[in-house]
């Protein structure tokens, strides 16, 4: 006999900066919000760059969400009512995230995580790829490469800085493609693509 599986999921969107991870989770949220369905959007605390209680996208799309520190936290915000849950900037959240979403997902929930699946030196920014192989569906999203055009996968710094996080747009960043793309090229100007 077979058992009708929950009505929940979860989503991934991954992919380097630039390459409309917001733009991307903010269209899902809102084709949910117009349907009447109830929402709930997050972002970690340390995320505010541009706005303390919204998701922004590089092209100034936006959408209200609740700024949250860590996995945790984000549990004990969600309402019964929620359907669905959209979560950007997923890689600077905790590895608890993982299990959370996925016991989220397996109540019934609808869960989008948006996020970064490797850092500025390609390696894995976890817990995104964790979540991708707990996701129905995962969409890989690619940027145009700030030097050529082609087609950017990955994310390079272009300031110099040892820490892994280094909150920034253009200024600090580029999108790359696997040609274009050098850990050890010393700090330089960004072209002026894009959103500056
Ligand atoms: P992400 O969340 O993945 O960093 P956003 O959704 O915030 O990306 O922004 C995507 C938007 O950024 C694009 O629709 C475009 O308007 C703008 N943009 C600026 N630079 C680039 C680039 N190099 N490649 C693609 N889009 C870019
Ligand atoms: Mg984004
Ligand atoms: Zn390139």
């Amino acid at each position: 006999m077979y058992r009708r599986s929950a009505d929940g999921w979860v989503e991934v969107i991954c992919g380097p900066m630039f390459s409309g991870k917001s733009e991307e989770l903010i269209r899902r949220v809102t084709r949910s919000k117009i349907a009447r369905i109830p929402v709930q959007v997050f972002k970690p605390q340390l995320d505010t760059r541009y706005a303390d209680e919204e998701v922004v996208s590089h092209s100034a799309l936006k959408v209200e969400a609740e700024p949250v520190d860590g996995s945790l936290e984000l549990l004990r915000a969600i309402s019964d009512a929620t359907e669905v849950i959209g979560i950007d900037e997923g890689q600077f959240f905790d590895d608890g995230l993982v299990d959370i979403v996925d016991n989220l997902a397996a109540k019934g929930k609808q869960v989008i995580v948006a996020g970064l699946d490797t850092d500025f030196l390609r390696r894995p920014f976890e817990p995104i790829p964790t979540l991708c192989d707990r996701a129905e569906y995962v969409t890989k999203m690619l940027a145009v490469c700030h030097r050529c055009g082609g087609a950017g996968m990955y994310t390079q710094r272009i300031v110099h800085s040892d820490d892994l996080v280094v909150l920034g747009a253009t200024d600090a960043y580029e999108a790359r493609c696997r040609m274009c793309y050098d850990p050890t090229e010393p700090e330089q100007p960004s072209l002026g693509l894009g959103d500056e």
